[in-house]
């Protein structure tokens, strides 16, 4: 039987954040990870012809001083190449750039005006109170959008943008989340840009971002991992169950580790399965989550070019089945084997239960949409495609979430488990790297403080961490 006094399951973002503090303070611990490599959902892989491909856009902007100096130590400062973001919404086959609601000047004029008209009725219905639903009685993510956006640009974007990209009705979606991710433009703000015909595209966390300059996502997370004591760390080491009461784990090998604390960053539906006893079998039915679809394509030559400055785009129409495209060989030339003689582009299509995929044509829809769309001009530039699906992408914000989870969260930890992360806690609006990564350095400084739940900001006021953005 081995022992350790922490054992943490992942070698995610959150496993390694917890790693990284359990080994600046030189603690005992030990991690289990069940694929043979490091970053989880934020890992990247090469496709057979050398594309590298993240497992969806993902982009680095952080919250916190820790995480950026654990991002300069795993790359270096010059190992990164700085982004100004460029991200455009197709819309009514039309480019406006992101976000949608304070661009509405390059929209048709009939559009432009079911647009204002329905902010103009949004706001008088607030402050008469009279028509629609008041903010203070908003139950729901649809009714929000209503409320804030008015008919318009809730019907021309808003809704069918968020179904594609949550795979649930806004009705089953709760608002609490919205924080920094969805832009509110004053209305003043809204009729500038109208009247004055200029863009306005500087709102939100990600406006400037950076990405590795070779190896994708996944490299910082290796460099991190790699940082660690590897004698710690078992990769390719799937825990398979835990005995709550005897206070260990058991691994696919057939391994045993006894432990003080456990920190779990699997899907916390994943760890009520294999820690029975601890929470109903049947408490994992409510969690709502999504899949993601990531389809890869790569191309020869040069991207056209009203895509070379292009970061990522959204798509709200019904004739893609894609939510967002990201011009992935743009974030760094060498994310394609051939730089500068090649181009990549990644979409990403959700699924779930109450929105299916046909796989088997995916990719073909794909690229028939990308053409339609008019990214793709020539498809015998192709040159790669590859097709990932994420099972667990995106942990839903369905209504009366917290409600579900956090008495499953304090349940495991009466018994010392710790569940942590994008699906071990279920917490979107704090399930970025940057969030992950702090939600296992927060766990481990509260554990050695013994202390209380105020000592994981990120977890428990994702709301006062993300007002705080990290210059
Ligand atoms: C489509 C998409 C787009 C995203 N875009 C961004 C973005 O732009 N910017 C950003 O910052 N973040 C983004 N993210 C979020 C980022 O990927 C997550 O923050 C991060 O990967 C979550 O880390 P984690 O450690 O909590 O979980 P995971 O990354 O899921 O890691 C969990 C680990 O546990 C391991 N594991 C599972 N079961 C077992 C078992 N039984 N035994 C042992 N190990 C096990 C898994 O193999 C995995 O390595 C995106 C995510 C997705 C899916």
């Amino acid at each position: 039987m081995n022992e350790t006094e922490y054992l943490i399951i992942g070698a995610g973002p959150t496993g390694l954040g917890a790693a990284s503090r359990l080994n600046e303070r030189k603690q005992d611990w030990h991690m289990l990870e069940a694929v043979d490599g490091f970053g989880g959902l934020a890992a990247t892989f090469k496709d057979e012809r050398g594309f590298l491909w993240d497992q969806g856009g993902h982009v680095q902007f952080s919250h916190y001083d820790t995480f950026d100096r654990y991002m300069n130590l795993a790359l270096g400062a010059d190992g990164w190449l700085p982004h100004q973001r460029e991200s455009w919404c197709w819309v009514r086959r039309r480019w406006v750039p992101y976000p949608f609601q304070n661009n509405l000047h390059r929209l048709e004029k009939e559009d432009r005006w079911k647009c204002v008209k329905g902010l103009l009725d949004a706001a008088e219905s607030q402050r008469a109170g009279t028509i629609g639903v008041r903010k203070s009685q908003i139950e729901n993510f649809a009714e929000w959008m209503l409320a804030t956006f008015g008919e318009g640009v809730t019907e021309i974007f808003m809704r069918p943008y968020n179904f594609k990209v949550w795979a649930f009705p806004a009705e089953q979606l709760d608002r609490g989340w919205i924080g920094e991710r969805v832009a509110v433009p004053a209305l003043k703000n809204v009729l500038k840009s109208i009247c004055t015909g200029e863009d306005s595209v500087s709102w939100g966390p990600n406006a400037v971002f950076r990405f590795p300059q070779s190896g994708g996502t996944g490299a910082v997370w290796n460099a991190i991992g790699r940082m660690l004591r590897q004698e710690r760390i078992s990769l390719s080491t799937p825990v398979v169950h835990v005995d709550v009461a005897g206070r260990t784990v058991e691994t696919a090998g057939g391994a045993r580790w006894k432990y003080r604390q456990l920190i779990s960053t699997i899907p916390l539906d994943k760890l009520i399965a294999l820690a029975p006893g601890v929470v109903a079998s049947d408490a994992a039915n409510g969690l709502l989550f999504s899949a993601t679809n990531v389809v890869g394509i790569g191309l020869a030559g040069q991207p056209p070019e009203h895509l070379r400055t292009k970061c990522w785009m959204y798509f709200p129409e019904s004739n893609s089945p894609y939510y967002r495209v990201t011009v992935f060989s743009n974030y760094s030339p060498n994310n394609v084997p051939l730089p500068g003689r090649q181009w990549s582009l990644m979409t990403e299509t959700s699924e779930s239960s109450e929105k299916p995929v046909r796989h088997e044509t995916l990719v073909e829809d794909t690229i028939n949409a990308l053409v339609e769309d008019g990214l793709i001009p020539d498809r015998s530039a192709i040159c790669s495609r590859t097709l990932r699906r994420l099972p667990q992408a995106y942990p839903t914000p369905f209504l009366g979430r917290d409600a579900v989870v956090h008495p499953i969260l304090r349940a495991f930890e009466s018994r010392d488990i710790w569940s942590r992360g994008r699906f071990g806690a279920w917490k979107y609006e704090a399930a970025n790297q940057d969030h992950s990564f702090a939600q296992g350095y927060e766990c481990v400084e509260r554990l050695l403080a013994s202390g209380e739940a105020e000592m994981e900001p990120t977890l428990f006021t994702p709301t006062l961490v993300n007002g705080r953005r990290n210059p």
